[in-house]
């Protein structure tokens, strides 16, 4: 009663349906699901619930996975138990979230997952507030709450299973495993995408763009991901919704944009994101990074390497990639400035300065990775110093690795000499003799190096420069 008269009064509509499908269960003859493959961790979190008296189910992204083949990256639950009474059931168990609430059942360092059945959109009205997420806290998380675009603002209304079907986003991911029954319960034909390999949005694809702006983005991630085609109805409205994007909280962007490049299919998800014309406005300077050509070779480089290192079970740190994509911005900049006369690691320092605050409107980078960034960037001059004062310190920097990785990088594809690049790979493998060789070498073949100060000459503004020279031939980096 309350719940409906704070809603007329916030002005609250109904969303249009979201069809909830005819429940189908398929048995173990007819899926590849083998409860072997499951970890104990979410065996133990399904089977305490269920003894507990409550429905429980292994869902979304790890039924999907497990169907086509694939290692699951992680196990999430659903159930009908509400957050308040899963907790109690597990021993480490910790309730999270605001805007979604759920809970975190932990085994040693693996989590997973448990989130409550959500009712579908039309059975509880939404409350509609003026894109301020302060007027719906005093809702207690009870209602769901959209602001003026029909973003979701909150979603915390529990429901059955089927309309927790309807709410997720692709009938591939809305797959439910009961592994005490070994069946696999589907509402809206998600096997039998999987086996046309088809990307569909459950309901009406531009009212699910509409409610969470995010799922432009998802789409491309599991087109991407899972190589499948997406539905035509799927596609068609993305073009005109990317504005929508505008509207999603920068870290909520940030955390999407990680899983999109650092989860393995970095390249393809690129791509994907240009098909859909949804690149642009994502982080704005890749739009200019992806239009230089050398930019763009550095950024396809990176997402490669990225790639590659996943695939060997190797980590990637989201630091080292938002420097890459950053890269062609701020050597632009950086180049900029030298040429006005700026010594070179004064205005790299500058160039990280513009470049970083610029994309801080859109995407929050967060803090700690932005200050390995700005380490990453702020070694590359540093590392054409082949002085003994800074070949030291810059080989017992804590982001020496990383910032030597990235000059690999930019020197496979031209924009930094490969000689630098192969003389840094001896220098952190010498003895204390062969380093002094390698510095009277350097000093040698870049005598703008040896530690005496030269007086820079001053360029003429307006001379153009693509990349700095940082490479060894001393001029623009001699300070
Ligand atoms: P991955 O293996 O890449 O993590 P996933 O399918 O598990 O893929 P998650 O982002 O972990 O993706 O989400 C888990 C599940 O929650 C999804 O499979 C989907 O059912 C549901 N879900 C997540 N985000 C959304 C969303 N924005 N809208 C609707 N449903 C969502
Ligand atoms: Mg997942």
């Amino acid at each position: 009663m309350i719940r409906k008269l704070i809603t007329r009064l916030l002005g609250g509509k109904s969303q249009p349906s979201a069809p909830t499908g005819k429940r189908l269960e398929i048995p173990r003859a007819q899926h590849q699901i083998n409860v072997g493959q499951l970890p104990n961790s979410a065996l133990t979190v399904v089977r305490t619930l269920q003894q507990a008296g409550f429905e429980a189910y292994i869902v979304g992204g790890a039924v999907r996975d497990l169907l086509l083949g694939f290692k699951p990256k992680d196990f999430d639950v659903a159930t009908n138990a509400t957050p308040e009474q899963v907790k109690p059931l597990f021993r480490r168990a910790i309730l999270i979230g605001r805007r979604f609430r759920i809970v975190h059942v932990m085994f040693g360092r693996e989590i997973i997952e448990v989130s409550t059945f959500r009712a579908s959109m039309d059975t509880q009205p939404a409350a509609r507030v003026g894109g301020d997420e302060r007027n719906v806290r005093d809702l207690a998380g009870k209602l769901h709450a959209v602001d003026e675009s029909g973003r979701v603002l909150r979603d915390n209304v529990w429901g059955p299973q089927d309309q927790d079907a309807a709410r997720r986003d692709f009938t591939v991911n809305a797959l439910y495993y009961d592994p005490t029954r070994d069946i696999v319960v589907d509402y809206h034909h998600g096997l039998r995408d999987i086996k046309a390999r088809t990307l569909r949005m459950i309901g009406d694809p531009a009212t699910r763009y509409r409610e969470d702006p995010v799922r432009l983005l998802r789409v491309a991630r599991f087109a991407a991901k899972l190589g499948f085609a997406i539905d035509p109805a799927t596609r068609a409205p993305i073009a005109h919704h990317t504005a929508l994007l505008r509207n999603v909280p920068s870290a909520r962007l940030f955390d999407e944009t990680i899983k999109l490049l650092q989860t393995g299919h970095a390249l393809a998800s690129l791509e994907q994101l240009r098909n859909l014309g949804l690149h642009k406005g994502l982080l704005p300077l890749i739009d200019l990074a992806l239009n230089q050509p050398q930019g763009e070779a550095f950024v396809m480089a990176a997402l490669r390497d990225t790639d590659a290192r996943l695939a060997e079970g190797k980590t990637a740190s989201p630091s080292f990639l938002f420097a890459c994509l950053l890269w062609p911005q701020v050597n632009s900049h950086w180049a900029a400035l030298q040429t006005e006369g700026v010594p070179a690691i004064a205005a790299l320092d500058q160039a990280a300065d513009e470049v970083l605050s610029a994309q801080a409107e859109r995407l929050a980078i967060q803090r700690r990775i932005a200050v390995d960034m700005r380490e990453i960037w702020s070694l590359q001059p540093r590392l054409a110093r082949r002085t003994p004062r800074y070949a030291y310190s810059v080989l017992e920097h804590p982001r020496f690795r990383a910032a030597y990785d990235f000059l690999l990088l930019r020197a496979r594809t031209g924009g930094a000499d490969p000689d630098l690049a192969s003389w840094w790979s001896h220098f952190q493998d010498a003895d204390e003799t062969e380093r002094a060789a390698l510095i009277e070498q350097a000093a040698r073949t870049n005598p703008a190096e040896p530690g005496k100060r030269k007086r820079r000459k001053r360029k003429k503004p307006g001379a153009s420069q693509t990349e700095p020279s940082t490479g060894g031939g001393g001029s623009a980096s001699s300070q």
